[in-house]
C-alpha cells in the first residue's frame, strides 16, 4: 500500500523540527503540513510522541554477499538496516569475488537487486581482488560504484595509492580508506588492558601514520578522500588539521568508538574489532569532534559474523561486530539525552552530511521519494540480540539500556519495517 498519512509528529525538515501531518502517495511525499485533509479510505498512522527522520545512510556496512552467506545476506542485513532506520546503505567489497571489475561486480548487483529492502551502493575496490598490488578497473567500476575502498586493509604501497587518487579524482569519485599500516598481528588496543591480560595490541600508530601519508597525497592530488572508522585521537588531530587547510578531507567514526574503552572490555568476541575500542583519551577526542564537526558521518562498520566466528573471545574470535539495529538508539541515549548533541546534530551525522558530501540519500520535502524512518524516544530497554534482524548477533551493547526504538522505515513509501500493530495489516 503506497498511499497512507503519518499525522502530527515531530518531521525534520530542512534543519529543523516541525510539527506537520505527513502524506505519502505512489512512493512520494505528496504533501507535508500541519492537520491536512484526509482523503476517504487513505489509513491514518498516529505518530503524536514520535519523531519522523529522513531515512538514515549508513556509508559503511559490510552484507556479505556474494560469497559469505554463511555470516548473513543481503536479505538479512538491509532487513537489519531497515529496522535501525536506515534506507540507504554503502557494501563494503570484502566479498568473493571482490566486485574490483563490472563483472566481478554483477554477482554483487544481481544479489541486491534480487534481495534489498533499502537502497544499497556498493563500493568497488582500489585494488585487484583487494590484494594490494595493482589497481582494480575503477574506470570501468566508475559508472556502477559509490567510491572506492580497500576496506579491512589499508593500501600499503604509496605510490598506488597516489595512482588510486589521481583516477579517482578524475572519474569524480571518492576513496574512502581504510587506514592501517601493516596487517593486525594484535587482538585488542595496545593499551592497559593488553599489558594486564597479556593479549597482543593493536597501536595507534598503525591508524595515523597511514592517515598523515594520505593526506600528503590528497595534497598533491586534490582526490576526494574520506577516512573510515577513526579510532584514535591522534587521527583526529591530523583530519582536524587538513580540514582547517582546506583539503577535500571527510571522515567517520563509529558508535562503540564513543561509548567504550579499553577499561570496559570484556574477554568477549562482541568486543573485537578492527581498529579496536582505545583508551579515554582516544574516546575524549573522538566526542570532542563530533561536536566541533571534525567527524562528519556515524558510520556502523555493521560487520555479521557466524556465532562460532565470534566464539574466541578476545584474543581468536574474527573482527567485526554488528551496529545497524544499535546506532540510532545509542546515540541518542549517549548524546541527545544528556544534552551533549542536539538533534539536528544527530541529523547531521546520520544524513545531512552524507548528502551533502557524497549526495545520497534523500531529505523529507515534498515530492522526493519517501524514504524515511518513525523513531520513538521514550521507551527504555536493554539491547536484547536476539531481537536482531541482522544474522549477525554480536554487538558490544548487547544488554545496554537504551533509549528509543524504531517504529516504522519506508523506503519510497514502501513500509520495510514496522514495530507489530503499529500499522495495520492491510498496510504491509
Ligand atoms: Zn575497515
Amino acid at each position: 500500500m503506497k498511499e497512507y498519512i503519518l499525522s502530527g509528529a515531530r518531521v525534520y525538515l530542512g534543519g529543523t523540527f516541525h510539527r506537520a501531518d505527513v502524506h505519502v502517495q505512489n512512493g512520494r511525499f505528496a504533501a507535508i503540513a500541519k492537520n491536512l485533509a484526509v482523503p476517504a479510505g487513505v489509513p491514518v498512522i498516529s505518530c503524536t510522541s514520535y519523531y519522523i527522520f529522513p531515512g538514515l545512510t549508513d556509508v559503511h556496512v559490510h552484507l556479505r554477499e556474494p560469497g559469505f552467506s554463511y555470516k548473513a545476506t543481503v536479505k538479512s542485513e538491509t532487513a537489519a538496516a531497515a529496522r535501525g532506520g536506515y534506507t540507504t546503505v554503502c557494501a563494503m567489497p570484502n566479498l568473493k569475488p571482490a566486485p574490483d571489475a563490472p563483472e566481478t561486480l554483477e554477482a554483487e548487483l544481481s544479489v541486491i537487486r534480487r534481495d534489498a529492502s533499502v537502497h544499497v551502493l556498493p563500493y568497488g575496490t582500489i585494488t585487484a581482488g583487494r590484494a594490494g598490488e595493482k589497481l582494480s578497473d575503477m574506470e570501468g567500476l566508475a559508472p556502477l560504484v559509490f567510491g572506492y575502498s580497500d576496506d579491512g586493509s589499508g593500501v600499503q604501497s604509496e605510490s598506488l595509492m597516489e595512482e588510486a587518487l589521481r583516477r579517482a579524482k578524475a572519474l569524480r569519485k571518492p576513496v574512502c580508506a581504510h587506514c592501517e599500516v601493516g596487517s593486525p598481528d594484535g587482538a585488542i588496543h595496545d593499551g592497559e588492558y593488553a599489558a594486564a591480560h597479556g593479549i597482543p595490541g593493536i597501536s595507534s600508530e598503525s591508524e595515523w601514520e597511514m592517515i598523515r601519508r594520505d593526506i600528503e597525497l590528497v595534497r598533491r592530488t586534490g582526490a576526494q578522500y574520506h577516512v573510515c572508522h577513526i579510532s584514535t585521537k591522534e587521527s583526529v588531530a591530523i583530519i582536524r588539521e587538513a580540514k582547517r587547510e582546506g583539503l577535500p578531507v571527510t571522515c567517520e567514526t563509529a558508535p562503540h568508538y564513543l561509548v567504550f574503552t579499553d577499561a570496559s572490555l570484556k574477554d568477549d568476541g562482541a568486543f573485537r574489532m578492527n581498529p579496536p575500542i582505545r583508551a579515554e583519551r582516544d574516546r575524549e577526542a573522538l566526542i570532542e569532534s563530533i561536536l566541533d564537526g571534525t567527524i562528519d558521518m556515524i558510520a556502523t562498520d555493521h560487520a555479521p559474523h557466524s556465532a562460532e566466528e565470534k566464539s574466541g573471545g578476545l584474543r581468536s574470535s574474527v573482527m567485526g561486530v554488528v551496529g545497524l539495529e544499535t546506532a540510532l538508539s545509542v546515540m541518542y541515549t549517549e548524546f541527545v539525552r544528556p544534552g551533549l548533541i542536539t538533534k539536528r546534530r544527530l541529523m547531521a551525522l546520520l544524513h545531512d552530511n552524507a548528502k551533502r558530501i557524497f549526495g545520497i540519500g534523500t531529505d523529507i520535502e515534498v515530492g522526493a521519494p519517501a524514504d524515511f524512518t518513525v523513531f520513538d524516544p521514550n521507551p527504555l530497554a536493554p539491547v536484547n540480540t536476539a531481537d536482531f534482524r541482522s544474522a549477525g548477533k554480536s554487538s558490544p551493547f548487547a544488554g545496554r539500556g537504551v533509549f528509543g526504538r524504531v517504529m516504522l522505515t519506508a523506503v519510497e513509501g514502501d513500509i520495510v519495517w514496522s514495530e507489530t500493530d503499529f500499522v495495520p495489516k492491510s498496510m504491509l
